[in-house]
């Protein structure tokens, strides 16, 4: 998959998946924008590891959960680039609870940075693409978006209702040479899973046919196959990188 030439924006790069599909995407060419909201030392050693292995990268602090931010994080880009061929909408939080314990405070949190947030830098970033006529938006949805789970209506709601966004923006922009997926993780090792207890990894551990947790590059190799023009008739699709456990 060749990359060069194209300019990538990844939200939440700091850390975790976001920060592998950073530096995934410089690895096969992509001048890469790291995102990073409160990680501001993580998002420097992700852009140091690019540029010592020979790529290009930049890191901008945003808290995508706020419009007005997003929109200076998305104009900063351009004014920097002059384009954004890549947006990887991969800033996410979780606040479990059961239904009758979660508060408003948790709920909308939940929803305004994985919800709002790939909102907003979307509608930003296709300005942009639709005056270069092209671009690739890729959200990173969650197979609890599929599926449900008890103790996640507010992330389940997110991560549906990214799916919902990401099959509307594919119908509105396809015409103008601009691809809108989504990509469903199931259980990947970051320090978002880390902190859960371990009964609820092992019982999640046996509804995965292939019988072994996710790692951060399954879910950026999808990231990076869907940027490549080698997917350029792929769009408004859920690409599950969860090891079978959704099918
Ligand atoms: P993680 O290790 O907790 O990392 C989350 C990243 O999001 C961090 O870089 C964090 O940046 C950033 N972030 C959080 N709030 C932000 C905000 N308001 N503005 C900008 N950046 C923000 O999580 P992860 O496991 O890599 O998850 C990444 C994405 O994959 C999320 O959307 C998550 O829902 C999704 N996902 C994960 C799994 C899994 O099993 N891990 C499964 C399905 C889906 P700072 O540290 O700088 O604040």
């Amino acid at each position: 998959m060749d990359l060069s030439g194209k300019v990538a924006l990844v939200t939440g790069a700091s850390r975790g998946i976001g920060r592998q599909t950073a530096k995934t995407l410089a690895g096969y060419g992509a001048v890469v924008i790291v995102n990073y909201n409160g990680s501001k030392e993580k998002a420097c050693e992700v852009v140091d590891e690019i540029l010592q292995s020979g790529g290009q990268a930049e890191a901008i602090q945003c808290d995508v959960a706020d419009p007005a931010k997003a929109k200076e994080l998305i104009d900063a880009v351009i004014k920097q680039h002059k384009r954004l061929d890549i947006l990887v909408n991969n800033a996410g939080i979780t606040r479990d609870n059961l239904i009758l314990k979660m508060s408003e405070e948790d709920f909308d949190a939940v929803l305004s940075t994985n919800l709002k947030g790939s909102f907003s830098c979307i509608r930003h970033a296709a300005r942009q693409m639709l005056k270069q006529r092209s671009g690739r938006i890729i959200n990173i949805s969650s197979v609890s978006g599929v599926m449900g789970n008890a103790g996640q209506a507010n992330y389940c709601a997110a991560k549906a209702g990214i799916i919902g966004l990401t099959k509307s923006v594919a119908r509105e922009l396809g015409s103008r040479g601009i691809t809108c997926n989504a990509v469903a993780p199931g259980f990947i090792k970051t320090e978002m899973t880390d902190s859960l207890p371990e009964e609820v990894k092992a019982s999640m551990g046996g509804q995965i046919p292939l019988k072994r947790f996710g790692e951060a590059e399954d879910v950026a190799e999808a990231v990076a196959f869907l940027a490549s023009d080698a997917a350029s008739y792929i769009t408004g699709q859920v690409l599950h990188v969860d090891g079978g456990m959704a099918m």
